[in-house]
């Protein structure tokens, strides 16, 4: 009864299809899409193709995947040990857990904490942190952030909770945490015996050796911390279906093993990721997956360069662009979130997401993403250019 409807995104479907079938003739560009549009790399493709293969012979068919091993296939846990290792963090297999992506071990890793813990969101964030606690009646206090910290909220002396999220790069803001930052936090939970689930959905995008591509890069967060990744917008998989989840065999509260919970709760609630999946999730992190998908990211960075070479010559405030594919700008001439939409809308035909829809925060900010074509990415922003300069 507490839940708010879902407003943002319907209200964006709604809005943008009034508009065009009262204007047919008008292209509309569409910078709000969170979705990607690169396909598979053709390494995913075929590895897919071949456990395909497998599964029609009597030799090699499998049924439900090996319990003994949390569901992951062994393939697939290799690469992704081996990828922390590149990031210099040690992980064994049993840390990892295959899942269908972020989102769903989002919602489920609540299972873990209990109803009475305060839990820590910031304001603006992805909205499922907020709505998944609600569902489980938690009590929520908000960090801020704001044009004065860029978007990245900090611990402060007065904060108490149980369970923080943390999101970075993050959606919507695309501002990331550096490690020292990250520092910061990890030292907060660890004082205060808190858990941080740290979302890390975006970090392939993360350039650089200052700004963090996992929590574990930094000292003492295996014992104080919960890493959710996704191969949805690393490798395209927002419809195939596959992500992990890192609970380190370090981190115990009041003598439990959470590791131990997650995997008890997992092997009850949870079949696991199909053996196709996980084969395409498992020929990602390989040389010739990495050169691929590196494509595709690089094709999104270039259009975050458009955006942001765009705004920054219109002198219009934003953070993001650089670590991640959104970009978050400032409302122009004191404009609230909804009132630069219907703007853009109305005399530029492009589309973006209200910044209002993210958190009490969001409001007077809009949300522009990089997934689309260079060409309508160009096209959009000439729009915008063309309308702001005036
Ligand atoms: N986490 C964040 C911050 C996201 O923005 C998204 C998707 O947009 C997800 C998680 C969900 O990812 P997945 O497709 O793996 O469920």
């Amino acid at each position: 009864m507490k839940l708010k409807n879902s407003y943002l995104f319907s209200a964006v479907a709604e809005r943008t299809a009034a508009y065009q079938k009262a204007h047919p003739e008008r292209r509309l560009l569409r910078l709000s899409i969170g979705d990607v549009t690169r396909p598979l790399a053709p390494a995913v493709v075929a590895a897919m193709r071949k456990a395909a293969d497998e599964m029609g012979r009597c030799e090699t068919f499998r049924g439900y995947a090996p319990s003994g091993t949390r569901m992951g296939y062994e393939p697939l846990l290799a690469t992704i040990v081996k990828s922390y290792a590149r990031k210099g963090v040690a992980l064994g297999e049993e840390d990892i857990f295959i899942s269908d992506g972020a989102k769903s071990d989002c919602g489920n890793l609540s299972d873990l904490f209990s109803a009475d813990n305060t839990v820590l969101i910031p304001d603006p964030v992805y909205p499922v942190y907020l709505d998944t606690n609600i569902m489980a009646g938690r009590r929520i206090v908000f960090a801020d952030g704001t044009e004065e910290n860029g978007f990245l909220p900090m611990p402060k002396r007065d904060m108490r909770a149980d369970v923080i999220y943390l999101c970075s790069p993050n959606n919507p803001t695309g501002a990331a945490y550096t490690k020292e930052e990250l520092r910061a936090w990890v030292g907060y939970a660890l004082e205060n015996d808190a858990v941080i689930l740290y979302d890390a959905a975006y970090e392939y995008f993360v350039s650089g050796e200052d700004r963090a591509r996992s929590i574990y890069q930094v000292e003492g967060a295996k014992e104080c911390a919960i890493e959710l990744c996704s191969y949805s917008k690393t490798a395209g998989f927002t419809g195939v279906r596959c992500g992990y989840t890192v609970v380190p065999r370090e981190l115990v509260r009041e003598g439990v093993s959470l590791n131990r919970l997650w995997e008890r709760r997992q092997s009850t609630k949870f079949n696991g990721v199909s053996y196709v999946t996980q084969m395409g999730a498992a020929a990602v992190f390989t040389e010739e997956g990495e050169r691929q998908i590196g494509e595709a990211i690089a094709y999104y960075r270039g259009n975050a360069k458009i955006i942001s070479d765009a705004l920054t010559r219109l002198g219009i405030p934003f953070t993001g662009g650089e670590h991640s594919p959104y970009i978050w700008m400032k409302c122009p001439c004191g404009m609230d979130s909804w009132t630069f939409f219907d703007y853009l809308l109305n005399n530029a035909g492009v589309v973006g997401t209200p910044g209002s829809g993210f958190g009490r925060n969001g409001e007077g900010y809009f949300r522009l993403t990089a997934f689309g074509t260079h060409e309508d990415t160009e096209e959009a922003m000439r729009r915008i250019a063309k309308l702001l300069e005036t």
